[in-house]
């Protein structure tokens, strides 16, 4: 009855357990480039078990379903070929919310979650009128920055716009999801250009295009092929899109109002300028990312004279 131990450590080495799948997994993964091989392992494979990741942890000896393994292999081959992980399952966490993505949305990115902590922060001491914070987030993509604020600050109400009306569906649906479809509406516009009510914000919010065409050239090609080039490329030097947001600022933003967006680090100093030269604003922030990086503008309009 005694099985040969050889010949056991033989048979579990053969099996398709979680942990071997994680591994073998991440090599490929890390052979194709990834940045992050075993968390696209592990996000995946928790996705194709409709299980947590910290569950995988509990089961690492286990061999998953026939079922599970195809549904796997065929994320995995996605994958290597490039696609986002994002993208295969469908979701992006963002800023502890998930968020719904597709090829018509930017995957929101964890530097925009400095946005969402500016915003919150300036929220607290904005005025109000009729106690409510008239709130616009331009380019909302996903709706990840319109619907985190929505939910955080409970006297928002929200307009977000986009372009894109594909875009806009998707946002829509995480509105719903995460119940603040009723303070958050959606808008197909290029920037501000078809808000009609209200019509001045004390606080305007994006994470606009900002990339350069000669950047974009040289992005990683899982950006390139499968998120819309329409979200990242501003024009030939990445500021052009802010630089009609500041014009828009002078009908849209109120006296006292912020005016708060994400950017490259390279345009950084040229937004500063080109914000000094509207004449609007009496307060301007660079904040820095995690990275170190100068990701942020954050301006206050100036308040009117008594
Ligand atoms: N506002 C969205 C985000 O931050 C989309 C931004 C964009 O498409 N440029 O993820």
């Amino acid at each position: 009855m005694n099985q040969d131990p050889d010949k056991q450590a033989k048979d579990r080495s053969q099996t398709w357990t979680i942990l071997r799948l994680l591994e073998w997994t991440t090599d490929f993964f890390r052979s194709r480039g990834s940045e992050s091989p075993r968390l696209d392992a592990e996000i995946l494979l928790a996705h194709a078990r409709s299980c947590s990741r910290v569950e995988l942890y509990t089961a690492f000896a286990s061999e998953p379903s026939e079922e599970e393994r195809v549904a796997f292999r065929e994320m995995v081959r996605r994958r290597g070929d490039g696609m986002p992980v994002a993208q295969i399952v469908g979701y992006r966490e963002f800023y502890s919310l998930s968020f719904r993505v597709n090829e018509a949305t930017l995957i929101p990115r964890p530097e925009t979650e400095h946005l969402v902590i500016e915003a919150l922060d300036c929220a607290a001491r904005l005025n109000r009128q009729q106690n409510v914070l008239h709130v616009a987030d331009v380019g909302t993509g996903s709706g990840a920055i319109a619907v985190t604020l929505a939910k955080h600050i409970p006297d928002a109400q929200v307009v977000a716009v986009d372009i894109s009306q594909k875009a806009i569906e998707i946002a829509q649906w995480n509105a719903k999801q995460h119940e603040v479809d009723g303070r958050v509406q959606f808008l197909e516009s290029d920037l501000l250009s078809e808000v009609e009510e209200p019509t001045q914000f004390a606080m305007i919010c994006s994470n606009p295009p900002y990339v350069t065409e000669a950047e974009y050239d040289e992005l990683a090609p899982s950006v390139r092929d499968f998120e819309p080039r329409s979200a990242l490329v501003s024009g030939p030097c990445g500021t052009e899109v802010i630089e009609r947001l500041f014009e828009q600022c002078r009908e849209r933003l109120c006296s006292g109002g912020q005016l708060i967006i994400e950017l490259s680090p390279m345009i950084s100093q040229a937004c500063m300028d080109l914000g000094k030269e509207t004449g609007l604003f009496d307060e301007m922030r660079s904040i820095k990312d995690l990275s170190g990086h100068r990701r942020l503008l954050s301006m206050r309009r100036e308040s009117d004279a008594p």
